[in-house]
């Protein structure tokens, strides 16, 4: 085959150039959304099986065309265009600096309902291709529409009908301008053609993001074309592997692009840069079981069952996140590497951990979730990434509901011993005291949740009735029985009194020395 273009002089010595030559890739994969993370993840992969010689024959069909179903995004297209579709992508930590260029994406298309001719085609009609195989997506939560349901509700429709984009989709389903509309005009298409379906991979950091993704589809199908059997023959014969992907990468600043500029000498106007950390664990569920080798890709793992990991990062990574942005927050820490150099808070965090978050965490095969602690605390302290905790102290009566107040539930149903919640009665409590809205120095702390003046009210309360806290916030205690548990109530109390008698720092000493 064709060697690899020329890699620019200035940066060869340290870059990790590419080892085939893009132009030979077909189009295998279409990718909706191209942003930071599908640059950092999937198409890193990618890049990988194409960098070995010995799969790039076997792999080359599986080329991604980029695109997005959003207006404005010609520019982007024409940005990436400008420098032949490749992009460096920077995996950083403390110590080192690793840079490899990705050729795997080679072209990028949008929405066009005039030009149908278009080359390469709009995406609204090359997802009707055969050719391609597998669709991606990084488009957000809010990219799916989806309805406020209740959790472990499996029955009731997910799609959200009433939103006016999807209203459009369905009223116009010969031009619909939803990622999901077009996705389904395309399986219409392939299914009156006698075609397969392709695959749809949600890259997308929601919970069962698979089944989320089927249940989406289908429902807009059924809407969009009603009596045609499209949505049952997606149902049937359609393919939405639940994953779960991971690997922190922050939004693009100037320093990046400047930084690539003078460390590798590239003029590259959208770099990607993230952790070197990576983890992609997906079900092996794809029409006709045509895939990429994610198989020979070094930290993917295809697996049975995605939800023990889904849960294990949930507890462990986000309810990690969620513990140490109140304490932070409130000694006036700005990131989260910071909240790792500072002994109480890091400490704290570690006991948390290891004493009532990984105990809650069912077996998960293959991983020590105990380990698995380790390294996401080495990936808390990484310098580079700048997660701020401001970030993570957003909408609490979010977060919580979702990443402690079930391990509460969980530690109160497996232990419920008198001091088994004791920590995570202090994440509450440190919660508490951060919308009563200043810091431990006096600073006002600015409104950071959408229901912000109801936390603040309550919270003030509580500084005489400590479980007034717990009672007025029953969308966040409410489930699993943890506001009339008893221990727990007795361990909150405990915690805000002494958050309030000696200081967070105070507090957090005494859990940690008990
Ligand atoms: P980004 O802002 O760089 O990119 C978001 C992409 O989504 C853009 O291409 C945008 O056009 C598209 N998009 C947004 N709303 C959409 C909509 N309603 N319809 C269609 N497209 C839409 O963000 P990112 O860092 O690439 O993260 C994207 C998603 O990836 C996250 O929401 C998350 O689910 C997942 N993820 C991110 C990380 C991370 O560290 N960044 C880690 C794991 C998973």
């Amino acid at each position: 085959r064709g060697s690899a273009p020329a890699a620019p002089t200035l940066a060869a010595d340290k870059v990790q150039w590419l080892n085939y030559d893009p132009k030979e890739l077909l189009p295998g994969i279409v990718h909706v959304g191209v942003g930071n993370f599908h640059r950092s993840h999937f198409a890193a992969y990618m890049n990988d099986l194409f960098n070995d010689p010995t799969l790039f024959e076997s792999q080359k069909m599986w080329g991604i065309i980029g695109s997005s179903a959003r207006p404005g995004s010609s520019k982007k297209r024409d940005l990436l265009q400008e420098q032949d579709w490749l992009q460096t992508l920077v995996a950083q930590d403390g110590e080192s600096s690793k840079a490899s260029v990705l050729g795997c994406m080679i072209d990028y298309t949008i929405i066009d309902y005039d030009n149908l001719d278009a080359n390469p085609k709009p995406l609204n009609e090359l997802v009707a291709d055969p050719n391609i195989k597998l669709v991606s997506l990084t488009i957000t939560e809010g990219g799916y529409f989806m309805k406020n349901v209740e959790e472990g509700d499996k029955d009731s429709s997910l799609l959200d009908t009433e939103n006016p984009q999807i209203q459009h989709d369905i009223k116009n389903p010969d031009r619909p301008e939803t990622v999901f509309g077009i996705l389904v005009r395309g399986l219409k298409k392939r299914k009156e053609e006698g075609h397969a379906p392709f695959t749809i991979v949600c890259c997308d950091n929601i919970p069962s993001n698979g089944d989320v993704t089927k249940k989406v589809t289908v429902e807009l199908a059924s809407q969009m074309y009603p009596d045609s059997g499209l949505a049952e023959w997606i149902q049937s014969e359609g393919a939405f592997p639940n994953s779960m992907v991971d690997r922190i990468t922050p939004a693009l600043t100037d320093d990046m692009i400047n930084f690539v500029k003078k460390e590798y000498g590239i003029e590259d106007a959208a770099p990607v840069f993230c952790e070197p950390f990576c983890q992609w664990v997906m079900e092996d569920e794809f029409v006709n079981g045509e895939r990429p080798a994610f198989d020979k890709c070094e930290s993917v793992m295809i697996v049975d069952d995605v939800h023990p990991y889904e849960l294990m990062k949930i507890r462990v990574l986000n309810g990690g996140h969620a513990s140490l942005c109140y304490p932070s927050a409130l000694l006036g820490l700005k990131y989260v590497h910071n909240a790792m150099e500072h002994p109480v808070v890091s400490a704290f965090l570690d006991k948390l951990e290891r004493t009532e978050i990984v105990p809650t965490v069912p077996p998960v095969p293959e991983i020590d979730v105990a380990e698995y602690w380790g390294i996401i605390a080495e990936r808390f302290s990484n310098p580079t990434i700048n997660d701020t905790i401001e970030r993570n102290c957003f909408d609490g009566s979010s977060r919580q509901p979702k990443f402690i107040a079930p391990v509460i539930a969980s530690a109160l149903s497996k232990v419920g011993s008198e001091d088994c919640v004791n920590g995570l009665a202090l994440v509450s409590a440190m919660w508490c005291r951060y919308c009563q809205g200043t810091t431990e120095s006096g600073d006002v702390i600015v409104p950071n949740a959408p229901n912000w003046d109801k936390l603040q009210s309550t919270a003030m309360k509580a500084k005489d009735d400590p479980c007034a806290w717990i009672d007025g916030n029953l969308d966040v205690y409410g489930a699993g029985g943890i506001a009339q548990n008893s221990i727990f109530r007795k361990a909150f109390e405990k915690a805000l009194t002494a958050i309030q008698e000696k200081g967070v720092e105070a507090a957090m000493k005494d859990y940690i020395e008990n």
